[in-house]
This record gives structure tokens, C-alpha cells and sequence, in this order.
């Protein structure tokens, strides 16, 4: 007889799941025996693909457009989870782009842009979501920072002061939600071989692949196994932690 997975009866959210590491959460998470919302903005057959691994490998799925930096759209879909599901009981805060450049070059509209969609993104994901965990006394929420976050990054001020701000987000959130059993972490993957670093130079790769001391980068796998066991009962005593998944990177 097969064991029904950690995560079953448990609705999960992840948004940017179209590719990378949101997609190999969202797969991991149907995988434990979720019911996982596929979000994506743009990349529709990406998600469609997603979407269909899910149902394949026997779990539910729903696809979910929308910009999480729109309040109306991250309303909207919260709005169909909760009447297909009953809402959510876990929340990855994935979605993440970056816009580089060095200060003196960087457009007002650069900062905006990756500011809306990696940080205003999660404060109004976990917004809606906590209103429905509160209500169910149980709730998983998950940021997705980044190494960059911790320690700067020449060209990513942008990115940089938006993944720390996940951080104050998560620490703040922490103490506001624990009391209700909502446990609120965030990891800090390094450099994981997803479209986000193959955008980079060769040489710039090798640079960043001699200061890893595992001598590799990073898989989305390697960030999902993390990220499901954050929304399990198996973490429920872990709170406000910033974990990282980097090879050794931040050592
Ligand atoms: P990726 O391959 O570029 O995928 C980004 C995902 O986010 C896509 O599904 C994209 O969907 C979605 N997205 C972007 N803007 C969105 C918005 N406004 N609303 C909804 N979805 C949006 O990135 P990744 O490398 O997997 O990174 C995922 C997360 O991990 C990001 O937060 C990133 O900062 C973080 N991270 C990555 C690394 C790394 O080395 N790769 C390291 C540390 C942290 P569409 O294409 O449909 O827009």
C-alpha cells in the first residue's frame, strides 16, 4: 500500500512557476501529495507544460495568470483557489526577475520593475494568503531570496535591496503569524542553473564557479527538497529562519 504523501489535503500556491525553480517546487510539492496553483505572468505554455507533469504524475493542478505586482490580478487568483480548494495552506513566494546594472546607469524604471515583482509581489501574495491561514490556524509561507541578498552584488542594487527586503518581510511576518501556526521562512539559494544564470557571461559563470566550494551550481531540485521540507509538519517549530542553499557560496 502506498503512504499518502506529507503534503496531502494541503492547497499550495507557487508563483512564477512556468520554469526554473518555481517549476521544480511546484513539481515537488504535487510530488509530497499537494494541490498546486501554477502561476506564471506571461509564459503560458511553459505553465501548461507544468501544469500537465502535474496531472500526469496524478496530483491536481490549476493554472493561475497573473502579474503579482497587480493587486487586482494576486486578488483575482487567490480568489479561484479558494473557490476551487477552499484556499491556501501553503505559499511560495518564487516569482523573481532582475534588470542589471551598475547604480550610476540604472533606470528609475529598472528599480521599480524588479522591486514590484520580487518584493511588493510577495508582501501581496502573503496578504491574501494569510487571511485564509488564519482562518484554518495552519499556513506554510516561503520566500525565495537569494545570496545576493546577504551580500550585494555589483550591478543588482535593484535585486539586492529586494531580495533583503524578502528578508525583513519574512522575520516580520514570522512574529505576526506564529501565534496562528503559520510558520514563515525564507531560503537563499546561490547560483542554480536556471535561465536567471544562464543569461551570464562564461566567463563571468567561471568566475562565480571557483568561489563555490562544492565546485558546482546549484539545481531547481536542489532549492525545491528545502522548500517542500519547509511546508511539511516536520518544520513546524522553524520560523523567521533564512536558510541557504549554496554550495558553500556564503561560508
Ligand atoms: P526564471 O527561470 O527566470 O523564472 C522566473 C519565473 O518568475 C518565471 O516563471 C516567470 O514567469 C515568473 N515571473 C517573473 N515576473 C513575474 C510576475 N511579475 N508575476 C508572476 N510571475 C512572474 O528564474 P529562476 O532562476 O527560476 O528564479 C526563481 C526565483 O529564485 C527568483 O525569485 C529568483 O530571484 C530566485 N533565485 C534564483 C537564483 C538562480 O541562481 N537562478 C538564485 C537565487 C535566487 P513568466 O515567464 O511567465 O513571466
Amino acid at each position: 500500500m502506498t503512504q499518502p504523501g506529507p503534503l496531502q489535503g494541503k492547497v499550495a500556491l507557487v508563483t512564477g512557476a512556468s520554469r526554473g525553480i518555481g517549476r521544480a517546487v511546484a513539481l515537488r510539492l504535487a510530488q509530497a501529495g499537494a494541490r498546486v496553483g501554477v502561476n506564471y505572468r506571461s509564459s503560458r505554455q511553459a505553465a501548461e507544460a507544468v501544469d500537465q507533469a502535474i496531472r500526469d504524475a496524478g496530483s491536481e493542478a490549476l493554472l493561475l495568470s497573473a502579474d503579482v505586482s497587480n493587486a487586482s490580478q494576486v486578488q483575482a487568483i487567490f480568489q479561484e483557489l479558494e473557490q476551487a480548494w477552499g484556499g491556501v495552506d501553503i505559499l511560495v513566494n518564487n516569482a523573481g526577475l532582475t534588470r542589471d546594472s551598475l547604480l550610476l546607469r540604472m533606470s528609475e524604471e529598472d528599480w521599480d520593475a524588479v522591486l514590484d515583482t520580487n518584493l511588493k509581489g510577495a508582501f501581496l501574495c502573503s496578504k491574501a494568503a494569510a487571511r485564509t491561514m488564519v482562518r484554518k490556524r495552519w499556513g506554510r509561507i516561503i520566500n525565495i531570496s537569494s545570496v545576493i541578498g546577504l551580500a550585494g552584488n555589483p550591478g543588482q542594487a535593484n535585486y539586492a535591496a529586494s531580495k533583503a527586503g524578502l528578508l525583513g518581510l519574512t522575520r516580520t511576518l514570522a512574529r505576526e503569524l506564529a501565534s496562528r501556526n503559520i510558520t514563515v521562512n525564507a531560503v537563499a539559494p546561490g547560483f542554480i542553473d536556471t535561465a536567471m544564470v544562464a543569461s551570464l557571461s562564461e566567463e563571468a559563470k567561471a568566475q562565480v564557479r571557483a568561489r563555490i566550494p562544492m565546485d558546482r551550481f546549484g539545481t531547481p531540485d536542489d532549492v525545491a527538497a528545502v522548500v517542500a521540507f519547509l511546508a511539511t509538519s516536520e518544520a513546524a517549530y522553524v520560523t523567521g529562519q533564512v536558510i541557504g542553499i549554496d554550495g558553500g557560496i556564503a561560508l
